[in-house]
């Protein structure tokens, strides 16, 4: 049996959640938006100093995800998808409306990032941003922020 050793600490503070929605009106077709300060800004407001934030789209067309904010980077990753996903592809969802490539590349993408909250921020890494991925705008999209720690 493996020995699994648990460590809580501080041991005596109190559990908080906190719920946050951001609200982005996206400008055009497929279109990677930089939400790093908005989440941030979220997780600040919490009051949690330690503990995880889950940051989640809920739309069928959008994704979330974390990387480098450079454009030529997002250029790239724009073509990719096209190439993995065309937009026109013979899909059967098509047929119920028109845009089964960008359900597609949602699923691909996924659609919610779980972080490390410490000392009150993110524990990003030098180079990470937290995008959402616009795939068939420009809508209004909502992101949540959920925060889950202690003080
Ligand atoms: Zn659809």
């Amino acid at each position: 049996m493996a020995n699994v050793k648990f460590s809580v600490y501080p041991p005596c503070n109190v559990m908080r959640a906190f719920l946050k929605e951001i609200f982005i009106r996206t400008g055009s077709r497929v279109e990677f938006v930089d939400i790093t300060r908005e989440v941030e800004e979220a997780v600040r407001e919490s009051g949690i100093r330690s503990g995880v934030a889950i940051i989640f789209t809920p739309h069928t067309t959008t994704g979330i995800f974390l990387n480098e904010d450079e454009g030529g980077l997002k250029k790239d990753l724009e073509r990719v998808l096209e190439r993995l996903i065309p937009g026109k592809g013979g899909y059967l969802h098509d047929e119920v409306d028109h845009n089964a490539y960008a359900h597609l590349r949602s699923i691909i993408l996924g659609v919610s990032l779980a972080m490390p909250v410490e000392n009150g921020g993110l524990m990003l890494g030098a180079w990470q941003s937290i995008f959402l991925a616009e795939l068939d705008g420009p809508r209004g999209r909502r992101v949540y922020v959920k925060v889950i720690g202690s003080d």
